[in-house]
Formats: structure tokens, sequence, C-alpha cells
């Protein structure tokens, strides 16, 4: 990665805090804590005041929390409990007033126990929801750039992946050739196991890949993802298998295409995310498949697969500046099969900067030998 903005990342949120009267904010969730310190580890909070930035962690990751978190953050790892460890940094520090938790990341137990480590203590805990998300919405061309290769990456696996697509093969099979091709061209993870879906199957918008064997004639649907340096990609394909697509196929093929590409060429930072939706749903509607059309749009990529903001009907709020979002219209028809066509799309000032290849007219692949 080029510059280094964990320090201004963290001074715009104590920004923030100060804005909502809040005298600090403990970080628990693993993707606001790697955007604002660099840790990568499963297990560690970041205790942020505007006096010092704090990552706890436990034993396990003391030699990585110092090396990832060097420059960001003073690390304190405690070899039997985060909390009891926390407890005693916040009176070390002469914590004070209100401090923010994360009431969408924390589960009920630690939000107990946080309440009982602030008993007679001078802090008292407030939820502060999403404060380091609106935060991440904005990417910076390092965190673009990631995106960008990851999208590369996930493409350049289903190009290897389809020349080897044959009729017979498992829905499992080809979703581990995807993933086995994205982590060899060098994905750092898997932010969601691979959707196959064949023939009829392609209809269920989050099928998970089975037994089933591509015959052919069949529509085939992949949905996938890849990770470079933290930041997801997240493609869908659909195509068809072993013989030349029916009209039938071919028609709704071009419903959703006429869509995406309506979308991802029209969308823009400062309009609603309903209006974006608008985009591809107006245009699936007028052509008869409004109601199978049942998800919205797209959604926000980043550090995390699903992120703000939200393209969709229920999103009055104008889609910030330099948000990437997905554009992943489909219809769907029960019996018979689906469609769904996703692209990364980066919000620039100068409009909608397509992330990935982005999808074309249909193919045709698998004849077999
Ligand atoms: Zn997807
Ligand atoms: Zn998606």
């Amino acid at each position: 990665m080029g510059t280094d903005r964990r320090v201004a990342r963290q001074d715009a949120l104590v920004r923030r805090l100060e804005a909502q009267g809040l005298d600090g904010l403990l970080v628990a969730g693993r993707a606001n804590v790697r955007y604002l310190t660099g840790f990568t580890g499963s297990a560690g909070v970041v205790l942020v005041t505007r006096a010092e930035v704090v990552l706890v962690t436990d034993f396990r990751y003391d030699t990585q929390a110092r090396a990832e978190a060097q420059g960001a953050a003073r690390v304190a790892v405690d070899r039997v409990n985060i909390w009891d460890r926390l407890a005693r940094e916040l009176v070390a520090l002469g914590v004070t007033g209100s401090l923010g938790c994360e009431p969408h990341v924390l589960t009920v137990r630690e939000a107990e126990r946080l309440t009982q480590l602030a008993a007679g203590k001078a802090w008292s805990w407030a939820p502060a929801p999403d404060l380091v998300e609106q935060l991440r919405v904005r990417k910076d061309p390092d965190e673009v750039a990631a995106i960008r290769a990851a999208a590369a990456l996930a493409e350049a696996a289903l190009d290897v992946v389809l020349a080897r697509v044959r009729l017979g093969q498992t829905e499992r099979e080809i979703a581990g050739m995807l993933e086995y091709e994205m982590r060899r061209l060098g994905s750092d993870d898997h932010p969601f196991p691979a959707i196959v879906a064949s023939a009829e199957r392609s209809a269920l918008p989050h099928a998970r890949a089975g037994s089933r064997t591509l015959r052919a004639g069949d529509w085939l649907l992949l949905d996938f993802g890849a990770t470079v340096d933290g930041y997801c990609a997240d493609l869908t394909r659909t195509l068809v298998v072993g013989a030349p697509a029916t009209d039938t196929q071919r028609a709704l093929y071009g419903v959703v295409l006429a869509a995406q590409r309506r979308a991802r060429a029209g969308v823009r930072a400062g309009m609603t995310g309903r209006e974006a939706d608008a985009l591809a749903r107006d245009l699936i509607a007028a052509r008869g498949f409004g109601d199978a059309f049942g998800h919205s749009t797209g959604h926000g990529l980043g550090l995390e697969v699903h992120e703000a903001p939200r393209v969709a009907q229920t999103n009055e709020d104008p889609l910030p500046a330099d948000a990437v979002v997905t554009i992943e219209p489909g219809v769907y028809l029960a019996g018979e099969g689906g469609v769904r066509l996703e692209d990364d799309v980066h919000l620039a000032a100068e409009g909608a900067v397509l992330l990935s290849r982005g999808a074309g007219e249909l193919v045709e692949v698998g004849a077999g030998d």
C-alpha cells in the first residue's frame, strides 16, 4: 500500500467523537480495527481517545500486533484476558466521561462485561454505532486500487476456470476450481464461499454450490470474490454451458445486461440509494420482470464484502463520493432459472468508474471434447 492513512483516520474519528460528546470509542469490529491500526488478527479491541490509541490483544498476537500496528497504536498484550487489561488501561489513562462502544459488533456477553468493568469507575459506556463504518465509506486511492486488483484477480481466475468447465462436473467442483485459482493468483482469502448454481438452481439468489452436475443447455451462475490487502471484490457472471443459448435465455440475459449497464454507467455520488437502484429496477420492470428482481441493486464494498452504502429502494440517503459499490441486478424465474450480473464501481468525482471488466454479451462455454 502507498500512503499510510491510519493516523489521519484516527484524527477524523476523534473529531466525530467530539461532535457527539464522546470522550473515546472502544472499537471491536475486525474491519474497523484493521482500518484504524492495520492489525489483522481475530482477537483485539482498540481504544481511541484524544490522548492515545491503544490496541489491546492477547498473547497469540503479540508479535503480529506490534508489527502491524507500528506507527498507529500502542500495543497492550494480556496473557489472560483482554477485557481486564482494557479496564487497567482505562484506569491508567485516567479516562473519564462517556465512552462509545459498537452495539452492532459486541455480543450480549461482551456488553455485560463492559458494564461490569465500568461499575464504580469514572467512565460510562454509550452505544455509538457505525462511526468507523461512516469513515470507511469514502475510499482513498489505495483502497480503490486494492479493490481493482482484487477484481482483476477474480476475473483472471474465472478465465482459467471457464476454459475447464465441462458437462458432468458438479457445482462444487467448479466452485473449488474457482476458489483454488483465486488463491493461486494471490487472493488473501475468500470473502464468502463461491456461489455456483446451475440450471433452475440459478433462480436461487444465494444458492450454495451443490452436487448437481452440469448438463447441456444449463444456465451457470457464478458469484465469487477475492481479496487483496484485505479489500474485497464481488462479481457475478451468468452463462450457458454445453449448447447454444436458446432465444428465451438470450432474451432474459439481455434484460439483465441492459439493466446492469444502465446502472453501472449512470450511478453517481449524490444520488440517493433509491435513485441509483431505480436505474436497474425501472428497466427490468418496464420489460415485465419487476416481480422477478427481489433484492437490491447493490451494496458497498471494502474491507467487508457488504458495507455501506446500500444501493437499495429503502436508502433515501445520498451515495457518498468515493464510495465503491456493486451493481448486481438479477431476474429469477422459479423452476426455470435466473440471471445476475455483478460488477464493482467507484463513485469518483468524474462519474462512475468500473473497477472490473464489466459483464458483456452472453457466452456459451464447455461444449465438451
Ligand atoms: Zn456477489
Ligand atoms: Zn454482491
